[in-house]
């Protein structure tokens, strides 16, 4: 990444929340809500991967849908380019989602059964009626050949794709419109390991030829730290710490940032004494009072229960949740 895109946010995210009503028994009676977003801010800027990892069920999915406004925001504002996201509606509310689209984690589960892949990467053209130029029929042809489909292909289903190929036809979907940002949401997850490589280097070879900015939403550390310029923590619907690639992976300064560094699978004997997590993240109905991490933290000390940590900078770019700085 380009450091003068470091200047430009393309979409700011400010005090971002999102409630849902928890509803429990056989007549359904609300039991409160759960906070899958809680107060997030966020930049992401022009160019750049944006990592954003954390455990399953912390909210980086729910943050994601946000963005891209399938769900819509309790309280907080989305801007992309200085436009606020959450009052856009008919038109410009399409001209956005033109703009910002997402690539799924199960590509079998994201494609229609039903339809061919041809028609599957050109049906955000009809949408958008962008499909009777010849200017589109063109960029198709570019797309699919950069992303490694051929064109006796597209008269295929999805069940006669590998989970690969699938993955390439829900990419060259998602970029078909010519979009500025991309949420990423587990890409590779669901993919045998010898094909993720191939995978997330055709995602950054993508990014390169099309000047694309990505959100990369996954749990797996190593992914991130091969495909972000930048990377955030999320815990129970917060940004606990966020910092440049190189900054986070080797000086983290939050305990739970820490821990998930260690537990990443090592070959190398002689490594270090892992400090595991202690027990399962809490649910998101049922955060604790103060730091959120505190249950689970080695660090904790009375203040962590009692009060919550604001996200403070410590260094250039480097800002964490923790009262231990
Ligand atoms: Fe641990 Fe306290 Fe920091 Fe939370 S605020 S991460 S409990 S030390």
């Amino acid at each position: 990444m380009n450091d003068k895109c470091l200047f430009r946010p393309l979409l700011e995210v400010s005090n971002l929340r999102k409630e849902f009503p928890v509803s429990r028994g056989f007549l359904s009676r609300s039991e409160g809500m759960v906070r899958a977003v809680d107060g997030v801010d966020l930049q992401i800027f022009s160019g750049e991967t944006l990592g954003l990892v954390g455990e399953s069920g912390c909210g980086k999915t729910t943050l994601g849908k946000l963005i891209l406004r399938l769900v819509k925001p309790s309280a907080g504002v989305i801007s992309f380019e200085g436009q606020n996201v959450s009052e856009l509606s008919g038109g410009q509310l399409k001209e956005y989602r033109r703009q910002v689209q997402m690539i799924f984690q199960d590509p079998y589960a994201s494609l229609n059964p039903r339809r061919k892949a041809g028609d599957i990467i050109m049906e955000p053209l009809t949408i958008h009626s962008l499909r009777q130029s010849k200017e589109a029929e063109d960029f198709v042809f570019r797309l699919i050949d950069l992303v490694g489909i051929t064109k006796e292909q597209l008269t295929r289903y999805p069940h006669e794709f590998s989970g690969g190929q699938r993955q390439r036809i829900g990419i060259a979907r998602a970029l078909v419109l010519r979009p500025r940002l991309v949420v990423t949401d587990e890409p590779v997850s669901s993919l045998d390991v010898s094909i993720q490589a191939q995978i997330l280097n055709l995602l950054k070879s993508l990014q390169e030829q099309f000047s694309l900015t990505y959100l990369f939403i996954s749990h797996d550390l190593s992914v991130v730290r091969y495909m972000a310029s930048r990377v955030a923590v999320m815990y129970l619907g917060k940004i606990v710490e966020l910092a440049a690639n190189d900054e986070l992976f080797g000086r983290p300064l939050h305990p739970y940032t820490s821990i998930l560094l260690q537990s990443v699978p090592q070959i190398k004997p002689g490594r270090k004494k892992k400090t595991l997590l202690l027990g399962d993240m809490p649910s998101l109905s049922d955060s604790p009072q103060g730091c959120p991490f505190h249950p689970r933290c080695p660090k904790a000390m009375k203040i962590c229960s009692e009060q919550q940590p604001d996200i403070l900078e410590q260094s250039d770019g480097h800002l964490v949740a923790c009262h231990l700085y």
